[in-house]
Protein backbone atom coordinates (compact mmCIF):
# COMPACT_ATOMS: atom_id res chain seq x y z
CA UNK A 1 0.00 0.00 0.00
CA UNK A 2 1.27 3.47 0.01
CA UNK A 3 0.34 6.50 1.85
CA UNK A 4 -1.18 8.99 0.11
CA UNK A 5 -1.65 12.53 1.51
CA UNK A 6 -5.01 13.94 2.03
CA UNK A 7 -5.42 17.86 1.75
CA UNK A 8 -5.27 18.05 5.56
CA UNK A 9 -1.57 16.10 5.59
CA UNK A 10 -3.16 12.79 6.99
CA UNK A 11 -2.02 10.05 5.49
CA UNK A 12 -4.48 7.59 4.29
CA UNK A 13 -4.29 4.48 2.23
CA UNK A 14 -5.10 4.89 -1.88
CA UNK A 15 -6.78 1.70 -2.67
CA UNK A 16 -6.49 3.37 -6.56
CA UNK A 17 -3.28 3.47 -6.05
CA UNK A 18 -2.42 -0.22 -5.12
CA UNK A 19 -0.45 -2.78 -7.15
CA UNK A 20 -3.78 -4.16 -8.58
CA UNK A 21 -2.98 -1.21 -11.62
CA UNK A 22 -1.18 -3.57 -13.83
CA UNK A 23 1.69 -1.41 -14.91
CA UNK A 24 1.71 1.06 -12.13
CA UNK A 25 4.32 -0.43 -10.11
CA UNK A 26 7.08 -1.61 -12.82
CA UNK A 27 6.37 2.39 -13.67
CA UNK A 28 7.31 3.33 -10.46
CA UNK A 29 10.33 1.57 -10.73
CA UNK A 30 11.21 2.65 -13.94
CA UNK A 31 10.43 6.34 -12.55
CA UNK A 32 13.30 5.75 -9.86
CA UNK A 33 15.74 4.98 -12.15
CA UNK A 34 14.57 7.59 -14.82
CA UNK A 35 16.85 10.64 -13.52
CA UNK A 36 19.85 8.34 -13.32
CA UNK A 37 19.13 6.87 -16.77
CA UNK A 38 18.78 10.61 -18.24
CA UNK A 39 15.33 10.20 -19.49
CA UNK A 40 13.50 12.94 -18.60
CA UNK A 41 14.06 15.77 -20.81
CA UNK A 42 11.79 19.53 -21.59
CA UNK A 43 9.82 20.66 -24.27
CA UNK A 44 9.16 24.41 -24.33
CA UNK A 45 5.98 25.46 -25.69
CA UNK A 46 6.24 29.34 -26.93
CA UNK A 47 4.69 31.71 -25.32
CA UNK A 48 3.37 34.84 -27.46
CA UNK A 49 2.55 38.47 -26.96
CA UNK A 50 -1.18 38.99 -27.78
CA UNK A 51 -1.72 41.81 -30.31
CA UNK A 52 1.97 41.91 -31.94
CA UNK A 53 2.59 37.82 -31.63
CA UNK A 54 6.22 38.45 -30.69
CA UNK A 55 7.34 35.57 -28.99
CA UNK A 56 8.12 36.39 -24.91
CA UNK A 57 9.08 33.03 -23.69
CA UNK A 58 8.02 29.38 -23.10
CA UNK A 59 6.89 27.09 -20.15
CA UNK A 60 8.98 24.22 -19.89
CA UNK A 61 6.99 21.13 -19.85
CA UNK A 62 8.78 17.68 -18.80
CA UNK A 63 8.73 14.26 -20.69
CA UNK A 64 9.75 10.78 -20.11
CA UNK A 65 11.56 9.29 -22.51
CA UNK A 66 11.01 5.34 -21.50
CA UNK A 67 13.42 2.66 -23.11
CA UNK A 68 10.85 0.55 -23.99
CA UNK A 69 7.41 2.46 -23.33
CA UNK A 70 8.50 5.43 -25.57
CA UNK A 71 7.15 8.86 -24.83
CA UNK A 72 5.32 8.62 -21.17
CA UNK A 73 2.90 11.48 -20.95
CA UNK A 74 3.37 13.91 -17.78
CA UNK A 75 -0.43 13.30 -17.07
CA UNK A 76 0.93 9.80 -15.90
CA UNK A 77 4.06 10.55 -14.50
CA UNK A 78 3.80 13.35 -12.51
CA UNK A 79 0.87 12.05 -10.37
CA UNK A 80 3.17 8.66 -9.74
CA UNK A 81 6.55 10.46 -8.81
CA UNK A 82 4.04 13.07 -6.52
CA UNK A 83 2.90 9.40 -4.87
CA UNK A 84 6.27 8.49 -4.06
CA UNK A 85 7.98 11.46 -3.56
CA UNK A 86 10.08 11.40 -6.81
CA UNK A 87 8.76 14.69 -7.12
CA UNK A 88 11.25 16.25 -5.35
CA UNK A 89 14.20 15.06 -7.36
CA UNK A 90 12.59 15.50 -10.43
CA UNK A 91 11.08 19.18 -9.37
CA UNK A 92 14.58 20.29 -9.06
CA UNK A 93 16.25 18.69 -12.02
CA UNK A 94 13.33 20.49 -13.80
CA UNK A 95 13.79 23.68 -12.18
CA UNK A 96 17.95 23.61 -13.01
CA UNK A 97 17.25 22.27 -16.61
CA UNK A 98 14.77 25.57 -17.29
CA UNK A 99 17.09 27.50 -15.91
CA UNK A 100 20.30 26.38 -17.79
CA UNK A 101 18.31 26.29 -21.25
CA UNK A 102 17.18 30.15 -20.43
CA UNK A 103 20.23 30.78 -19.93
CA UNK A 104 20.99 29.66 -22.79
CA UNK A 105 18.92 31.62 -25.20
CA UNK A 106 19.55 35.02 -22.53
CA UNK A 107 22.87 35.24 -24.94
CA UNK A 108 21.21 36.49 -27.67
CA UNK A 109 17.38 36.75 -26.42
CA UNK A 110 17.82 38.19 -23.12
CA UNK A 111 13.67 39.78 -23.01
CA UNK A 112 12.98 35.91 -22.88
CA UNK A 113 10.98 34.90 -19.65
CA UNK A 114 10.53 30.37 -18.58
CA UNK A 115 7.64 29.12 -16.92
CA UNK A 116 8.40 26.14 -15.00
CA UNK A 117 5.40 24.17 -13.33
CA UNK A 118 5.73 22.87 -9.59
CA UNK A 119 3.84 20.39 -7.70
CA UNK A 120 1.61 21.11 -4.72
CA UNK A 121 4.09 18.05 -3.57
CA UNK A 122 7.00 20.36 -3.58
CA UNK A 123 5.23 23.05 -1.06
CA UNK A 124 5.47 20.91 1.55
CA UNK A 125 9.24 20.02 0.72
CA UNK A 126 11.30 23.18 3.38
CA UNK A 127 14.10 23.36 1.04
CA UNK A 128 11.85 24.65 -2.00
CA UNK A 129 12.76 28.27 -1.49
CA UNK A 130 16.53 27.24 -1.67
CA UNK A 131 16.06 25.26 -4.28
CA UNK A 132 14.41 27.84 -6.96
CA UNK A 133 17.44 30.51 -5.40
CA UNK A 134 20.21 28.08 -6.15
CA UNK A 135 19.00 27.02 -9.69
CA UNK A 136 18.71 31.05 -10.42
CA UNK A 137 22.21 31.73 -9.08
CA UNK A 138 24.06 28.88 -10.34
CA UNK A 139 22.66 29.81 -14.32
CA UNK A 140 22.91 33.70 -13.31
CA UNK A 141 19.06 34.14 -14.67
CA UNK A 142 17.73 37.62 -13.87
CA UNK A 143 15.28 36.09 -11.50
CA UNK A 144 12.14 38.68 -12.95
CA UNK A 145 12.58 36.20 -15.79
CA UNK A 146 11.57 33.08 -14.16
CA UNK A 147 7.81 32.96 -13.63
CA UNK A 148 6.69 29.89 -11.55
CA UNK A 149 3.62 28.31 -12.02
CA UNK A 150 1.51 26.92 -9.36
CA UNK A 151 -2.00 25.52 -8.98
CA UNK A 152 -4.95 26.33 -6.66
CA UNK A 153 -4.71 23.37 -4.75
CA UNK A 154 -1.26 25.19 -3.38
CA UNK A 155 -3.20 27.88 -2.05
CA UNK A 156 -5.49 25.67 -0.45
CA UNK A 157 -4.25 23.10 0.92
CA UNK A 158 -0.70 23.56 1.77
CA UNK A 159 0.63 25.13 5.36
CA UNK A 160 2.42 28.25 5.13
CA UNK A 161 1.53 28.68 1.57
CA UNK A 162 1.48 32.42 2.07
CA UNK A 163 4.79 32.67 3.76
CA UNK A 164 6.32 30.29 0.80
CA UNK A 165 4.98 32.26 -1.74
CA UNK A 166 5.77 35.64 -0.75
CA UNK A 167 9.50 34.60 0.05
CA UNK A 168 9.93 32.91 -3.83
CA UNK A 169 8.49 37.00 -4.58
CA UNK A 170 11.31 38.40 -2.68
CA UNK A 171 13.76 36.14 -4.85
CA UNK A 172 11.87 37.91 -7.47
CA UNK A 173 10.47 35.39 -9.50
CA UNK A 174 6.98 36.09 -10.46
CA UNK A 175 4.43 33.47 -9.65
CA UNK A 176 1.59 32.43 -11.98
CA UNK A 177 -1.75 30.51 -10.97
CA UNK A 178 -2.33 27.51 -13.61
CA UNK A 179 -5.36 25.98 -14.75
CA UNK A 180 -7.25 28.56 -13.44
CA UNK A 181 -10.59 28.00 -13.12
CA UNK A 182 -11.22 24.16 -12.68
CA UNK A 183 -10.26 24.38 -9.20
CA UNK A 184 -12.33 25.22 -5.51
CA UNK A 185 -10.37 28.42 -4.74
CA UNK A 186 -12.07 31.22 -3.68
CA UNK A 187 -11.87 34.31 -5.86
CA UNK A 188 -10.24 35.75 -2.76
CA UNK A 189 -7.21 34.16 -3.13
CA UNK A 190 -6.16 36.56 -5.94
CA UNK A 191 -5.87 39.23 -3.43
CA UNK A 192 -4.56 37.40 -0.61
CA UNK A 193 -1.65 35.54 -2.30
CA UNK A 194 1.26 37.59 -4.17
CA UNK A 195 0.15 36.50 -7.54
CA UNK A 196 1.68 38.29 -10.48
CA UNK A 197 -0.36 36.47 -13.00
CA UNK A 198 -2.81 33.69 -13.84
CA UNK A 199 -3.69 30.74 -16.70
CA UNK A 200 -7.09 30.66 -17.56
CA UNK A 201 -7.36 26.52 -18.18
CA UNK A 202 -7.86 25.22 -21.71
CA UNK A 203 -11.22 23.58 -20.72
CA UNK A 204 -12.70 27.46 -21.31
CA UNK A 205 -11.23 27.62 -24.52
CA UNK A 206 -13.09 24.74 -25.98
CA UNK A 207 -16.32 26.18 -26.43
CA UNK A 208 -14.63 29.35 -27.69
CA UNK A 209 -15.59 30.32 -31.29
CA UNK A 210 -15.78 33.79 -30.75
CA UNK A 211 -19.16 34.89 -30.58
CA UNK A 212 -19.34 37.53 -27.06
CA UNK A 213 -22.19 36.24 -26.25
CA UNK A 214 -21.38 32.61 -25.58
CA UNK A 215 -20.99 31.61 -22.31
CA UNK A 216 -17.29 30.10 -22.19
CA UNK A 217 -16.93 33.83 -24.14
CA UNK A 218 -18.16 35.90 -21.23
CA UNK A 219 -17.12 34.02 -18.17
CA UNK A 220 -13.31 34.71 -20.07
CA UNK A 221 -14.43 38.35 -20.35
CA UNK A 222 -14.72 38.65 -16.63
CA UNK A 223 -11.75 36.96 -15.76
CA UNK A 224 -9.86 39.64 -17.63
CA UNK A 225 -11.82 42.40 -16.42
CA UNK A 226 -11.05 40.99 -12.64
CA UNK A 227 -7.71 39.77 -12.97
CA UNK A 228 -6.97 43.31 -14.76
CA UNK A 229 -8.71 45.38 -11.49
CA UNK A 230 -6.21 43.35 -9.43
CA UNK A 231 -3.21 43.79 -11.32
CA UNK A 232 -2.65 40.45 -12.54
CA UNK A 233 -1.63 39.17 -15.71
CA UNK A 234 -3.23 36.61 -18.14
CA UNK A 235 -2.03 33.91 -19.74
CA UNK A 236 -4.96 32.25 -22.00
CA UNK A 237 -3.82 28.12 -22.93
CA UNK A 238 -5.25 26.20 -25.01
CA UNK A 239 -5.73 28.46 -27.85
CA UNK A 240 -6.03 26.08 -31.08
CA UNK A 241 -8.37 28.20 -33.73
CA UNK A 242 -7.54 31.30 -35.26
CA UNK A 243 -10.96 32.64 -33.96
CA UNK A 244 -10.23 31.61 -30.01
CA UNK A 245 -6.71 33.52 -30.50
CA UNK A 246 -8.82 37.23 -31.98
CA UNK A 247 -11.31 36.79 -29.33
CA UNK A 248 -9.03 36.69 -26.13
CA UNK A 249 -6.93 39.81 -28.26
CA UNK A 250 -10.24 41.54 -28.28
CA UNK A 251 -11.00 41.12 -24.74
CA UNK A 252 -7.39 42.44 -23.43
CA UNK A 253 -5.81 39.06 -22.95
CA UNK A 254 -1.80 39.87 -22.42
CA UNK A 255 0.01 36.07 -23.31
CA UNK A 256 -1.07 33.42 -25.88
CA UNK A 257 -0.30 29.90 -25.61
CA UNK A 258 -1.79 26.73 -27.94
CA UNK A 259 -1.33 24.26 -30.56
CA UNK A 260 -2.34 27.36 -32.91
CA UNK A 261 0.93 29.13 -31.77
CA UNK A 262 3.09 26.29 -31.44
CA UNK A 263 3.57 23.13 -29.99
CA UNK A 264 5.89 21.87 -26.88
CA UNK A 265 9.27 20.80 -28.73
CA UNK A 266 12.51 20.08 -27.64
CA UNK A 267 15.00 23.00 -27.31
CA UNK A 268 16.88 21.91 -30.52
CA UNK A 269 13.68 22.95 -32.57
CA UNK A 270 12.32 26.00 -30.54
CA UNK A 271 12.11 28.80 -32.78
CA UNK A 272 13.92 31.69 -31.74
CA UNK A 273 13.87 35.48 -33.31
CA UNK A 274 16.32 36.66 -36.14
P1 LIG B 1 -0.11 22.55 -17.73
O1 LIG B 1 0.95 23.14 -16.87
O2 LIG B 1 -1.46 23.16 -17.67
O3 LIG B 1 0.51 22.59 -19.19
C1 LIG B 1 -0.22 22.81 -20.36
C2 LIG B 1 -0.58 21.50 -21.03
O4 LIG B 1 -1.50 21.79 -22.07
C3 LIG B 1 0.62 20.80 -21.68
O5 LIG B 1 0.38 19.40 -21.63
C4 LIG B 1 0.51 21.30 -23.12
O6 LIG B 1 1.13 20.45 -24.06
C5 LIG B 1 -0.98 21.33 -23.29
N1 LIG B 1 -1.40 22.27 -24.32
C6 LIG B 1 -0.86 23.47 -24.61
N2 LIG B 1 -1.53 24.07 -25.61
C7 LIG B 1 -2.53 23.23 -25.97
C8 LIG B 1 -3.57 23.28 -26.96
O7 LIG B 1 -3.72 24.24 -27.72
N3 LIG B 1 -4.41 22.22 -27.03
C9 LIG B 1 -4.29 21.14 -26.21
N4 LIG B 1 -5.16 20.14 -26.35
N5 LIG B 1 -3.31 21.05 -25.26
C10 LIG B 1 -2.46 22.09 -25.14
P2 LIG B 1 1.48 18.36 -21.13
O8 LIG B 1 2.84 18.77 -21.61
O9 LIG B 1 0.99 17.00 -21.47
O10 LIG B 1 1.48 18.56 -19.56
C11 LIG B 1 0.35 18.22 -18.80
C12 LIG B 1 0.48 18.68 -17.39
O11 LIG B 1 1.53 17.96 -16.72
C13 LIG B 1 0.85 20.15 -17.24
O12 LIG B 1 -0.29 20.97 -17.42
C14 LIG B 1 1.39 20.17 -15.83
O13 LIG B 1 0.33 20.21 -14.91
C15 LIG B 1 2.06 18.81 -15.74
N6 LIG B 1 3.51 18.98 -15.95
C16 LIG B 1 4.22 18.97 -17.10
N7 LIG B 1 5.53 19.16 -16.86
C17 LIG B 1 5.66 19.31 -15.52
C18 LIG B 1 6.77 19.56 -14.64
O14 LIG B 1 7.93 19.72 -15.04
N8 LIG B 1 6.49 19.63 -13.29
C19 LIG B 1 5.21 19.49 -12.81
N9 LIG B 1 5.01 19.57 -11.47
N10 LIG B 1 4.15 19.28 -13.61
C20 LIG B 1 4.37 19.20 -14.95
MG1 LIG C 1 1.59 25.02 -16.60
MG1 LIG D 1 -2.12 24.99 -17.39
MG1 LIG E 1 -4.10 22.92 -17.85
Amino acid sequence: YRAKRTGSGVAVFDPAATALQPGTVSLETDLYRALERDELELHYQPLFRAGTRELIGAEALCRWRHARLGMVSPAEFIPLAENTGLILPIGAWVLNEACRQLAEWHRTHPQLQMSVNLSPRQFWNPQLVETVRAAIAAHNIPPGRLVLEITESVLMNVPDAEATLRRLRALGVALSLDDFGTGYSSLSYLNRFPLTALKIDRSFLRSVTGNPDGTAEKIIQAVMLLSHALNLHVTTEGIETPEQAAFIESVGGDTLQGFLLGRPVPAGQFRLPD
